[in-house]
């Protein structure tokens, strides 16, 4: 068993933790001599193992064989969110999207299972959930998003459990599966869809078509209505026409000039109220309004948004020096939140992170981004776009979706680029 001082000297701690810590001279010492013989090395942390963190940390490790990458990420086992509709839908197994951190490690990154609570962006400095310091020349921030509770009244982690949200994978996801599976036959299944901007645009349209597959296919009096808080959505001319095409009356949409923008529920009634109508739902899933990691918060890197505003080619906070955001967290404008843009981002902001740190120029390049969402069991639409920065923003210049009227064919050609697209990028993350 490891001793507490091995394990701080294999992380590299630093002498914030031991002021905090019940440590003999001597251990501080010890430490502080680890510290800095790592310190001769360029140090960067990277904060959350999910699509952005994990793969910024491989990348880093294949291009900067000389700095010293620490990924920090408190679970693990990582639940991958792409796909997960497919779980909800029943059509997929939860152990399909979940991945363990064994070939980051092996890659020759240190990850460390913990929780990051707070950054010091002066002392350079990580405080993990044990107290342990983590110090960094530089420093990405990946955490994903934050739920944000009662931003509609009666929503909150509580009434998470009877009305799931199911935007963070795991038991959430087996949680709203399990709840349709229970439904009457003639029940009703109700969807709350959050305003813009929010992990995954086309998300809740894929989970509604989904959703609809599955009660067509097992439920078939039931209906699904989705009231959603904003009137346009991602590749809706295509979403609308497959929902026609498929499901018919058993798939109701309503937008916010319908008045469908869901204002508050009681998860003890299971009902939803919107500004003039209230539904008793069997099911409900509200998808609440997001914002950064809490972490991204607690360090000052988010603005009034919630979100993080970065200078677009380095991904480096405009908030704070030698900080670099990226994934859902980062305001990369026309980037959606996606696992794709996620990765891309990470590519490249290990490339920048590694000519910051040999006090190269960046690198001036593009971006692009694919978002595939299954319409039925076996059918996929897509959006892609490329995305260009200037000083102020990543910009969208070029794009577009699949084609409207599609023979199925192609829908199921699209349904296979979809799985490959998966496969791929969590054994280029993950494997
Ligand atoms: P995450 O993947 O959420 O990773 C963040 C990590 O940070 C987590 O592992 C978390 O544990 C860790 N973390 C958080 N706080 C801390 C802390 N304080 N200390 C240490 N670690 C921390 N995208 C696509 O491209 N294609 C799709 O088909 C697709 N489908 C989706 C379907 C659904 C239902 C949903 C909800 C999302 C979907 N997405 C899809 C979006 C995709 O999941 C996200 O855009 C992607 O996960 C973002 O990556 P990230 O690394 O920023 O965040």
């Amino acid at each position: 068993m490891k001793t507490r001082r091995r394990v701080l000297k294999d992380l590299g701690v630093g002498a914030g933790a031991l002021a905090l810590s019940p440590f003999t001279a001597r251990a501080a010492d010890t430490a502080r001599a680890a510290d800095t013989a790592r310190a001769a090395r360029s140090r960067v942390v990277i904060i959350g193992g999910g699509f952005a963190g994990a793969s910024c940390a491989r990348q880093l490790r294949i291009i900067a064989q000389d700095v010293d990458v620490t990924l920090i990420e408190p679970s693990t086992t990582f639940t991958a969110c792409p796909f997960s509709n497919l779980v909800v839908g029943g059509l997929r197994r939860l152990s399909q999207q979940q991945f363990s951190y064994r070939g980051v490690e092996a890659a020759g990154i240190r990850v460390v299972h913990r929780r990051a609570v707070d950054v010091d962006p002066v002392a350079k400095r990580v405080r993990l959930d044990d107290g342990v310091d983590l110090f960094y020349d530089r420093l990405v921030m990946a955490p994903g998003i934050e739920l944000i509770w009662d931003a509609l009244e009666g929503y909150d982690e509580a009434a998470s459990n009877r009305m799931p949200h199911a935007w963070q994978a795991g038991t959430q996801t087996l949680l709203l599966r399990d709840q349709l599976q229970a439904i009457p036959n003639g029940g009703l299944v109700v969807m709350a869809a959050p305003a813009s901007p929010y992990r995954c645009p086309p998300g809740p349209y894929e989970r509604a078509s989904l959703i609809a597959a599955y009660l067509k296919r097992e439920k078939p009096r039931s209906k699904l209505l989705v009231l959603d808080a904003k009137d346009n959505f991602s590749k809706k001319p295509l979403f609308m026409q497959a929902w026609q095409r498929l499901y018919g009356d058993l798939l109701e949409w309503r937008g916010v000039s319908d008045g469908a923008a869901v204002t508050s529920v009681d998860p003890g009634k299971m009902t939803l109220r919107t500004d003039f109508d209230e539904f008793k739902a069997d099911v409900a899933n509200v998808i609440p309004p997001q914002r950064a990691g809490m972490i991204a918060r607690r360090a000052g890197l988010t603005d009034a948004s919630g979100w993080c505003p970065i200078r677009p080619l380095t991904f480096e906070s405009r908030l704070a020096e030698s900080i670099h955001v990226i994934g859902d967290a980062a305001i990369a404008n026309a980037m959606p939140k996606s696992a794709y843009a996620a990765n891309a981002q990470a590519g490249l902001c290990a490339q920048q992170v590694a000519r910051l740190l040999a006090d190269k120029p960046p690198l001036e390049t593009k971006l692009s981004n694919a978002c595939y969402s299954y319409v039925s069991q076996d059918h996929a639409i897509s959006v892609a776009g490329v995305y260009q920065p200037d000083d102020t923003a990543w910009q969208a210049i070029d794009g577009g979706t699949s084609a409207l009227d599609a023979p199925d064919a192609v829908r199921r050609m699209e349904a296979g680029y979809a799985d490959e697209w998966f496969r791929g990028i969590t054994s280029q993350v993950f494997g």
